[in-house]
């Protein structure tokens, strides 16, 4: 049985009952999963009057609380992890084992965020008259509109609702229609947690006339959003003509460097399987390859070896490594990155062509001889598409990853200590991994510079977009 589908509003699920419904398809096959409602005007304002309305008590309730309504959750994320990853996988296209991962990491997040919350501290300045007492104080924001992705639907909501909920905000998240299970099943579990009606609410519709009306309407105070560049930037100047607080997770294009001293082998096989994660569809996929000319042949060979032995299927068949792409647009969208890499003298050394048959299947592809100001070299794929160019020097290198307006994340491979920290102090990224992927953790902050993004998810950093500061004195 697929995820019964609602709009979960001031604690009720309400069904489609007359509303215009959208069909959830299965990208592995085309089957119709479900019909998801949309939202009415009078279900948006209605969420929005309840989360308001809720936000006058649950501003107050103590970090204890919040804490354990967020350790329930974390728990039935365990308990239910099973059925809620088959669902994912239905409607997103990842291989079972990768929604299953994503699954427990959340129930992390969930833990974290529990814990966290309960350490929001002000402080106290030193008054230059001794019968005053200064005071600063950190409050949530008010009430949230959050807009989430389908490439990790429990993921990348699960981010904001635990954020927002243990900074003692309330909040209205229109989750990813394309993919609404796992959402579906985050709203269930924080209703069966106990969560006051109205702290959360679940939208779902058309995306522009949703994020309109919820961010212009004077309830809302604070806007998050994950997905592309472009859609972020639009949600970001609608919130501050409005002059409301915004917390921005946009795409990139991950610059990968290999460098000659690097354990090369080691380096193309890791990074072969971090690329078709999630069939490429990952904000921080590595998707710009430079490597250094000794290692040029050597790493070509082996990431195009590992690569070519991929198995691609259905996410729920056994052994399946790489599922389909998510969404039918996602197929023209490789096309025109391998069209412009073949107009441009690229040489197609893998893939190339989507898979026919049933499903949105387009195959690991791995694409070299490409002039930087190709397609690929400038514009995220979000697919399973590797452009693979070489350098000379790390001062050519630096300058061509940080030659785009994007800065989200970047992996370096090298064994000198030099190259180590040249690159992480020179890289225009939010993230830095050498040798190894280490971002995403709960403990550890999340997010983009430039173009994109703006504010963390995860560390100590996460409640920071969800607090204002109040400075109290008094003698
Ligand atoms: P898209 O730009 O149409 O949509 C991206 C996401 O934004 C979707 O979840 C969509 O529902 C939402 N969205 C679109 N317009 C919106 C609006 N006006 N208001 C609120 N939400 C809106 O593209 P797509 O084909 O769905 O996805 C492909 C692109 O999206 C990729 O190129 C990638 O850059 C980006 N993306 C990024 C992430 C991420 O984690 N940063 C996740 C998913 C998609």
């Amino acid at each position: 049985m697929y995820q019964k589908l609602a709009l979960y509003i001031n604690g009720q699920f309400i069904e489609a009952e007359g509303r215009t419904t959208q069909e959830v398809v299965n990208p592995s096959n085309k089957e119709v999963l479900g019909h998801l409602p949309h939202a009415t005007n009078d279900d948006l304002e209605l969420a929005l009057v309840s989360a308001e309305r809720a936000f006058v008590s649950w501003k107050k309730s103590s970090p204890t609380e919040r804490s354990t309504i967020l350790r329930k959750v974390a728990q039935l994320t365990r308990d239910r992890a099973a059925l809620i990853a088959r669902n994912m996988t239905l409607d997103q296209g990842k291989p079972l084992a990768e929604s299953m991962g994503e699954l427990i990491s959340c129930a992390d997040h969930a833990d974290w965020h529990a814990e966290e919350c309960r350490r929001i501290y002000g402080r106290v300045i030193a008054p230059r008259n001794e019968n005053v007492r200064q005071f600063v104080l950190r409050e949530p924001i008010g009430v949230c509109v959050a807009f989430t992705p389908w490439n990790f639907p429990y993921n990348q909501a699960i981010r904001k609702v635990a954020a927002a909920i243990g900074a003692g905000c309330t909040l209205v998240l229109k989750g990813p229609e394309d993919s609404p299970s796992a959402v579906m099943a985050i709203a269930q579990m924080f209703h069966d947690a106990g969560l006051p009606p109205g702290v959360l609410n679940l939208v779902w519709g058309d995306p522009p006339k949703i994020s309109d009306y919820l961010i212009r309407s004077p309830i809302s105070r604070k806007v998050s959003f994950t997905g592309s560049v472009p859609v972020g930037k639009q949600l970001a100047s609608l919130a501050g003509a409005h002059m409301k607080r915004v917390s921005m997770e946009l795409g990139g294009h991950s610059p990968v460097i290999v460098f000659d001293d690097a354990d090369v082998e080691r380096a193309a096989k890791m990074l072969a399987k971090f690329k078709i994660r999630n069939a490429g569809q990952v904000c921080v996929s590595p998707t710009r390859f430079y490597v250094q000319k000794k290692a040029y042949d050597k790493f070509l060979s082996v990431f195009t070896d590992t690569l070519s032995n991929i198995k691609v299927g259905d996410g729920l068949d056994e052994g399946v490594e790489m599922g389909p792409l998510a969404h039918e647009r996602r197929i023209p969208a490789m096309e025109r990155f391998v069209d412009d890499a073949r107009s441009r003298g690229g040489k197609v050394l893998l893939g190339g062509d989507a898979v026919a048959g049933k499903g949105f299947f387009f195959p690991p592809t791995v694409i070299t001889d490409l002039p930087d100001d190709a397609m690929l070299m400038t514009q995220e794929p979000f697919g399973p598409v590797a452009p693979i160019v070489s350098f000379d020097n790390i001062d050519e290198v630096i300058a061509r990853a940080n030659s785009l307006p994007f800065g989200l994340s970047s992996y370096v491979f090298t064994n000198s200590l030099q190259i180590a920290t040249r690159v992480s102090n020179d890289l225009e990224a939010g993230m830095v991994n050498i040798n190894h992927f280490g971002s995403a953790l709960p403990e550890t902050p999340f997010g983009g510079i430039k173009d994109s993004g703006i504010g963390s998810e995860g560390g100590s950093e996460t409640f920071d977009g969800y607090l204002v500061t109040k400075f109290v004195t008094q003698i």
